[in-house]
């Protein structure tokens, strides 16, 4: 008998309970994946993510075929292509992991009838594209928490399974074409720092993050220039690493570092969890509304300027330009450049959110929404109404200017802590072909106050 796998954000062998359920039962396994075109119907395949997927799967491929498999690629309607690779294959059922989204929760409930239907059975596992299900910790007064700190203290309470270990071997049926690898040269649009994607890629890095990265974690979290981030995230949104193994592997490394890391690692749960409970929280304001947010078109000159990295504050155009340029971000960046976006410019965040998603090779659903909401002021931050200054932050996260100097090169002539406020320069400001800030941060805090208290 044959079982398929459809693999979309697990695009790993190890720790795979889809694929390990597909073995146990099944003498031969179809791994298949599809380019789904309701995925680039919605634009959700931005260039970046699709070179670093095209690395993914050529990186699966050849992990199965050491195991004597193969990838099966197809692309078309998700539904109608597993069927048909169920039909060639006469397979019994279908594996694949759970997801959060309204998309993947219609794809697997489509994908149920479709197969149901020909006698065929899907089953859906769990805790592959997350550490802990969402629905499984809730307070007692609701289906989700809506605040971070109780529910990483119920979250860090979990007992998690232990991580598979990678088949040995896999067998896939003759009969079914493998279909077209993509590769990452078909995507010249992307960005040209962009990070090298697939689970080899992935295990790498984290080797090399726990003997060198982790323990400086919890001190150098925050430091821009420093860098001192995993920059697994990608791996994480593709599933070329399993979050289960990543928690596992951390708190055996213990220490203030792994407890910090462990920490951001349950934000990835504890954002999934809102949007399991509240899909509409992709695009519509989830705690708190606002209706007088700048839209695109009035705000059209600031937005450009933010997207472009030329508002005239130093640390805000530094991320913006690295973003561009690697398709990637520091957490703390992201944090000042959607503040800035959200609340200094006043524009409504899923401008922002929509610009993130076209360019972040880690751009996820949940991720991206939820952090944007938080930023906002709409989602789950307890002290919405905060507002980040990009010169007193400027100078806290990347106290000599380093980071700018990296990203600004008409800066780079500036030295030390001056380089975060161009603007009382003197007369070499006048030489330097830099922009002059888009608003003073005083105007930007009066509009969002006003703009605040009418709301
Ligand atoms: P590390 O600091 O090494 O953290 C390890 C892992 O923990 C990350 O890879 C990530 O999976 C998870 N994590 C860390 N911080 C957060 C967080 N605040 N929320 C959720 N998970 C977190 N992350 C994405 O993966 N995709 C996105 O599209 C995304 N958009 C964001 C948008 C905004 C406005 C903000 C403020 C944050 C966003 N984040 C997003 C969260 C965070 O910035 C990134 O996960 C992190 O910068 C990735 O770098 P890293 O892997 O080096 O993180």
């Amino acid at each position: 008998n044959v079982s398929v796998v459809l693999f979309t954000c697990d695009l790993r062998l190890h720790d795979h309970p889809p694929l390990r359920a597909a073995l146990d039962g099944a003498r031969q396994v179809v791994p298949l994946f599809v380019r789904d075109r309701a995925v680039t119907a919605a634009g959700f395949d931005a260039p970046n993510r699709r070179a670093f997927l095209a690395d993914c799967l050529r990186d699966l491929d050849a992990g199965l075929r050491e195991r004597g498999g193969r990838l099966v690629v197809r692309s078309g309607d998700v539904v109608a292509e597993v069927c048909r690779v169920a039909a060639e294959t006469d397979a019994d059922e279908v594996h694949l992991a759970a997801d959060v989204s309204a998309f993947a929760h219609r794809r697997e409930r489509r994908l149920r009838r479709a197969l149901e239907a020909e006698g065929r059975r899907l089953h859906v596992h769990d805790t592959v594209t997350w550490a802990v299900t969402p629905g499984t910790v809730t307070p007692s007064s609701s289906d989700h928490f809506a605040v971070f700190t109780p529910y990483f203290r119920h979250w860090s309470r979990q007992r998690l399974r232990d991580p598979l270990a990678p088949p040995r071997a896999v067998r896939v049926p003759d009969a079914v074409g493998s279909g077209r690898l993509p590769t990452r040269e078909e995507v010249p649009e992307r960005s040209p720092g962009l990070a090298a994607g697939g689970e080899r890629e992935g295990r790498r890095r984290l080797a090399a993050w726990l003997r060198s990265g982790l323990a400086g974690y919890a001190d150098g979290q925050d430091d821009l220039a420093g860098d001192a981030t995993s920059r697994l995230s990608p791996h994480l949104h593709f599933g070329t690493l399993s979050p289960v193994e990543l928690v596992h592997r951390a708190r055996r490394a213990g220490g203030p570092g792994a407890e910090a890391f462990v920490r951001q690692l349950a934000w990835r749960d504890f954002h999934r969890q809102v949007l399991a409970a509240r899909p509409e929280a992709a695009s519509a304001d989830y705690r708190t509304k606002h209706d007088r947010w700048r839209s695109e078109d009035t705000a059209h000159a600031d937005v450009e300027a933010w997207r472009a990295g030329r508002t005239g504050y130093p640390v805000i155009d530094a991320a913006m330009r690295q973003l561009r340029h690697e398709g990637w971000m520091h957490n703390r960046a992201r944090l000042l450049t959607a503040s800035f976006l959200a609340k200094t410019l006043y524009v409504d965040w899923r401008v922002g959110a929509r610009h993130f998603l076209d360019l972040l090779v880690d751009g996820d659903l949940a991720n991206n929404q939820m952090n944007w909401q938080w930023v906002a002021g709409t989602g789950t931050d307890s002290r919405p109404n905060r507002v980040l200054n990009p010169v007193v932050q400027g100078r806290r996260y990347d106290p000599d200017g380093t980071y700018v100097r990296r990203w600004v090169p008409e800066l780079r002539g500036v030295p030390g802590p001056a380089v975060h406020e161009p603007w009382k320069l003197g007369r070499e400001r006048a030489v330097l072909d830099y922009p002059e800030p888009v608003v003073g941060l005083a105007d930007g805090l009066a509009r969002f106050r006003e703009a605040r208290a009418r709301a």
